[in-house]
């Protein structure tokens, strides 16, 4: 077992590093998040490196990449903010729903104004009444004629409301709790949906929304995959995101557990630094350990996916853990920044409501766990 990146790998973070580093930065970064603006500059530069096409077949104008290429984009993008990465995956993961089920219609119409930075999309799963109990779903689509006509309500359906966003929608479209859901591609400008962005703590750049859907008319050509195949679409791309997300948890807790470490050796108290004090230096120690340990699993769910193996047990623990230990190491560094820690400039207010979403967003830590205690037959 070697647990070094390769060549290839320690090149592509070391050009993600500077591309952060030199292209982005962390004021850009805290600006766009404070103002709840998309980081659309950053967006274009990323786009124009071609990286939205990561994973991506070459048949299609991608780059096919493998999937711990792709966790070596996320931890590296997540350097400075987790809205900020959740700007790019968002639409990543998602495109790759079309990439992997759509026909080649869809993805001839879909693919390329991706990669050129044009076109967006979003996940539709979550409604007031199918939050963990996804399946729950009742966005009902029935068929007239050539027609899909879609009546609902949708909840937490982040970045839907940029121009020009398809929204990768779960529908009910039979009875039985998994087979009769499909997925159907819905622009985000039919008419019908009556869409408003909330004012939540978090996603502020990418921004979520809730929406309504009355009498929504979508082609019958925008069902994504068969009818009925919604459930099994969304498992693998659940996997996808989730793996993503848990790659973004450990970069975004690199940075704040190097700011705690910063801070405490700056910050004198009783005459001496912060970080010559016991009890914060063990914090920092157990929560490096800590961090090891999410990101080496992290590496390991995307070998497995990158080998083409079964990788729910593995995705879902990277998930879990990566979170947890983001959540502990920001609640840290909160402690360890005093008053200071309040101040959006010192960036650990973000990270500690960032890494809080990160218990809940893509599937709660609780939903986790199940997923794994199943996978163990338990
Ligand atoms: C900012 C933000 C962005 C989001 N973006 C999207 C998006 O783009 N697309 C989308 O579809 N959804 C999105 N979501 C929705 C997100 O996936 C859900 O919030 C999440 O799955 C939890 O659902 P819920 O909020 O309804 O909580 P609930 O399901 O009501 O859960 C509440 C609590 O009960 C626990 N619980 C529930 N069931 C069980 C159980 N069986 N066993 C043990 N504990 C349980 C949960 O773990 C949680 O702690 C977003 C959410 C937020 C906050």
């Amino acid at each position: 077992m070697d647990f070094r990146f390769t060549h290839e790998q320690q090149m592509w973070r070391d050009t993600l590093d500077r591309f952060m580093d030199n292209e982005v930065g962390r004021e850009y970064t805290r600006e766009k998040e404070g103002a709840r603006e998309f980081p659309e500059e950053a967006y274009r530069k990323v786009a124009e490196q071609g990286w939205l096409g990561i994973l991506v077949s070459e048949e299609d104008g991608g780059l096919e990449l493998d999937p711990v290429m792709y966790a070596i984009f996320v931890e590296a993008i997540s350097k400075f903010s987790l809205d900020f990465t959740a700007c790019f995956i968002t639409s990543m993961f998602t495109l790759q729903n079309i990439a992997s089920n759509g026909t080649p219609e869809q993805k001839a119409k879909y693919i390329p104004g991706f990669l050129a930075g044009d076109r967006r999309f979003s996940v539709s799963i979550s409604e007031p009444e199918a939050g963990s109990d996804a399946a729950a779903v009742r966005t009902k689509a029935v068929r007239d004629g050539d027609e899909w006509v879609i009546n609902g309500n949708k909840i937490w359906c982040s970045g839907a409301h940029h121009p020009n966003t398809t929204i990768v929608l779960l529908a009910r479209t039979g009875d039985d709790r998994y087979g009769g859901l499909t997925t159907i591609l819905v622009p985000n400008d039919t008419p019908g949906i009556d869409m408003k962005k909330m004012p939540t703590i978090v996603r502020k750049s990418l921004g979520t929304t809730e929406y309504f859907l009355t009498d929504v008319r979508v082609p019958v050509s925008n069902t994504l995959g068969e009818v009925g195949q919604g459930w099994k679409i969304i498992g693998s791309h659940l996997q996808l995101e989730r793996l993503g997300l848990a790659a973004s948890y450990v970069g975004n807790a690199r940075s704040a557990l190097d700011d705690t470490i910063r801070y405490t050796k700056d910050r004198k108290q009783f005459g001496k630094p912060l970080s010559s004090f016991q009890v914060l230096k063990h914090r920092m120690a157990q929560n490096e350990a800590e961090l090891s340990a999410a990101r080496l699993l992290v590496y390991e769910a995307a070998t497995k996916l990158a080998r083409g193996e079964n990788a729910l047990k593995e995705v879902s623990m990277a998930k879990m853990l990566a979170a947890d230990v983001a959540f502990n190491i920001a609640f840290n560094g909160m402690q360890a920044l005093g008053g200071y820690a309040q101040l959006p400039e010192y960036d650990m207010e973000r990270y500690f409501r960032e890494a809080k979403h990160g218990m809940v967003g893509g599937g709660t830590q609780e939903i986790q766990r199940s997923i794994i205690a199943k996978e163990m037959g338990l």
